[in-house]
């Protein structure tokens, strides 16, 4: 596949803040990569768990991008509107006798260290009507198989879906999981590489085994090394990472490209978000990304 003519990437941030550094180096490295295919860079809100979500964050994200210089292709896409394209995909499943109804409470899944091994399911049989009517999850049974994939960065990767369980596609209060949405619309939108944070790459095995039950095709994947803060932490929402300081966006672009260890653009070119895009397409060398696991700062 030339993945020049084809190429159609995204950045697919989840609206639980606002962007920090760390979802900067995401969102730069696969603008770039995708730039530098001359491909199609797509953006899409992963906005699937209104609880945990942060309204201004909706909003604020795609501004911020654009503050960067960080245009996507079209419109943006809300995983919030694509519910239909989720409840289809999992009937097809469930025709396919492929999920069961899974009522299983966390704590009765803690001798397993949280995982899910089979333990109530049959498929000698369709669900009861009782099993039906009490708030119920849809699970993917996994099987003992190894799932492997060559990343990008980090060359060789890949685990027995064992050590993940039995996966969760539809949770029991009515939301769709992560792993069905990013799966489904990935394959919508025809995207066929995606580069995206260390932390995702043990989610990619179960990933690839979904996309097998729906005979979807697998995309390339790159991960990238996760930024860190002066402490040894990992910048993420959670732990409070300052937002994204968009008077500073030429400074946050040049320090998110020295932490990808990518050539630095001439210091005449570094006053303009546009002048620094356009070096550093040109210039992309994934080659140089650091294969830390311990985070880059
Ligand atoms: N929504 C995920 C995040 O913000 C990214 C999902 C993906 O790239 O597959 O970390």
């Amino acid at each position: 596949m030339s993945l020049k003519s084809t190429y159609i990437g995204r950045f697919a941030p989840t609206p639980t803040g606002p962007l920090h550094q760390g979802s900067l180096v995401a969102a730069l490295a696969s603008y770039l990569d995708a730039h530098h295919h001359q491909g199609t860079w797509l953006l899409r809100m992963e906005d699937l768990d209104p609880p945990r979500e942060d309204k201004a964050a909706r909003e604020f994200i795609p501004q911020q991008l654009l503050a960067h210089g960080l245009k996507w292709h079209g419109q943006m896409a809300s995983q919030s509107d694509h519910s239909a394209r989720y409840e289809s995909v999992l009937t097809q499943l469930k025709d396919d006798q492929l999920l069961f109804p899974c009522t299983c409470s966390r704590k009765m899944l803690t001798h397993h260290s949280g995982r899910h091994l089979g333990n109530c399911h049959s498929f000698n049989q369709p669900p009861s009507n009782n099993q039906l009517k009490t708030p119920h999850a849809w699970r993917l049974p996994i099987l003992d198989k190894t799932y492997a994939f060559t990343d990008e960065v980090y060359g060789d990767c890949g685990h027995n879906l064992l050590t993940v369980g039995d996966q969760v596609l539809k949770r029991k209060d009515g939301l769709y999981a992560y792993q069905l949405a990013v799966v489904v619309d990935d394959h919508f939108s025809g995207i066929n590489r995606v580069v995206r944070g260390l932390d995702l790459l043990d989610n990619t095995p179960r990933q690839l085994y979904l996309m097998d039950c729906l005979n979807y095709s697998p995309p390339h994947y790159m991960h990238l090394p996760l930024v860190i803060n002066e402490d040894g932490q990992k910048l993420s929402k959670q732990n409070k990472a300052p937002a994204l300081d968009l008077s500073s966006s030429e400074q946050n672009l040049l320090r998110a490209l020295a932490s990808l260890n990518q050539p630095m653009p001439p210091i005449e070119l570094s006053t303009s978000n546009h002048a620094i895009l356009k070096w550093a397409i040109h210039h992309w060398r994934p080659s140089n990304i650091p294969t830390s696991r311990a985070g880059i700062l």
